[in-house]
């Protein structure tokens, strides 16, 4: 089904990312080419969290705005289609911030410091009680971009689950204020593919972790990445017998190579044993090879004229405003916070 001018009954939804880092394999795995599929079936926007990148860059704004353009990059790169998907920036509207400083005061403190994700990520950068207030309430930012847009669909990581929990808590509570539905309940959509593990056999493929293959990589690069995939130190010599468990080479052939049988008929091989490394990562290579070069050729044409990716996001920013301004104005209105 592809359709250019979606109806106004084609369900919504808001995916995204904070612009800290180019994006990797494990982002177009989890969720970069769901985003391709889902722009024929939705009414699809996609926001440059540079405003909730800065909640914990404060220190590194050059690299927020840096990343900005290099990730639309990769949108564009990976398929993403202006003409059918609105990405958008989300500083420039500021109907978000709005937002934002009304649903604070449906949450509490309490809830927020209970929100298990954000719980963990305080533990996981040691901030304690010095936490940026910006961070601990992210959960109402991300209800205020859920909302403006009354998406109904939100694609996530599982780890994002109680932000979509928080947000539809804020919905409700809101609509009871306003005595009527405004604001839309979002649904998680959680990709059935778990996450990427990193080139270093780490649980997760992870810009801060250092062990991704980037969406942009060089050939020379992807060959670089290939050789250092962490595989069986158990499989010695190649009569040994290979172990598929942790074996990064093995779990991305899973993720990435289209012949089944083949990649069967290879494991059977490897854990039998007489099968080398060299010829998996050989195969993996190959496979990356031809994922990622007409990628780089996309990316690279795009980034000639980096004057035209900003055009872009500029009209899609406006074009995302015009909504988000519409879904405020109701708020306002609702909370009586109208007057002229
Ligand atoms: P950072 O190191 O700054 O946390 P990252 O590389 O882990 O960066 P994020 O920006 O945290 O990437 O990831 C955003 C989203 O991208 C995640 O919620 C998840 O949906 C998806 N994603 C990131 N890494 C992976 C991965 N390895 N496998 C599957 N999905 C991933
Ligand atoms: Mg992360």
């Amino acid at each position: 089904m592809s359709q250019q001018s979606p109806s106004a009954s084609t369900p919504i939804i808001l995916t995204g990312d904070r612009p800290t880092g180019p994006l990797h394999l494990g982002h177009y795995v989890g969720s970069l080419r769901n985003r391709v599929t889902y722009q024929d079936e939705y009414r699809q926007f996609v926001m440059l969290a540079d405003a909730q990148a800065l909640t914990d860059n404060m220190d590194d704004i050059g690299k927020v705005h840096r990343n900005v353009v290099e990730v639309a990059l990769d949108y564009l790169a990976v398929g993403i289609d202006p003409a059918k998907t609105t990405i958008l920036i989300q500083s420039q509207i500021p109907e978000l911030t709005e937002l934002t400083f009304y649903y604070l005061n449906l949450v509490t403190v309490a809830r927020l410091e209970r929100n298990p994700t954000v719980k963990q990520e305080i533990v996981l950068r040691g901030f304690e009680r010095d936490i940026p207030a910006g961070f601990l309430t992210y959960p109402a930012s991300q209800a205020a971009d859920i909302t403006a847009f009354k998406a109904s669909v939100v694609p996530v990581g599982e780890d994002q689950i109680p932000m979509i929990e928080q947000c539809n808590e804020i919905v409700r509570k809101f609509n009871r204020i306003a005595g009527r539905d405004i604001l839309v309940e979002a649904k998680a959509y959680v990709p059935e593919v778990g996450r990427l593990p990193g080139i270093d056999g780490k649980a997760k493929m992870s810009k801060s972790l250092g062990n991704t293959i980037n969406l942009g990589a060089s050939a020379d690069e992807i060959r670089a990445a290939v050789k250092m995939v962490y595989t069986d130190p158990l499989h010695l010599k190649v009569s040994d017998p290979g172990h598929l468990e942790g074996n990064v080479a093995f779990l991305y052939l899973d993720a990435f190579d289209t012949d089944k049988a083949g990649l069967a008929e290879m494991k059977a091989h490897y854990t039998r044993g007489g099968l080398g490394d060299s010829v998996v990562k050989k195969r993996l290579e190959g496979i990356l090879q031809d994922l990622l070069a007409p990628i780089r050729a996309r990316r690279e044409e795009f980034a000639k004229d980096r004057g035209q990716v900003m055009q872009i996001l500029k009209e899609g920013t406006m074009k995302a405003r015009e909504v988000a301004a519409v879904t405020t104005d109701e708020v306002r209105k609702a909370l009586g916070l109208s007057y002229f």
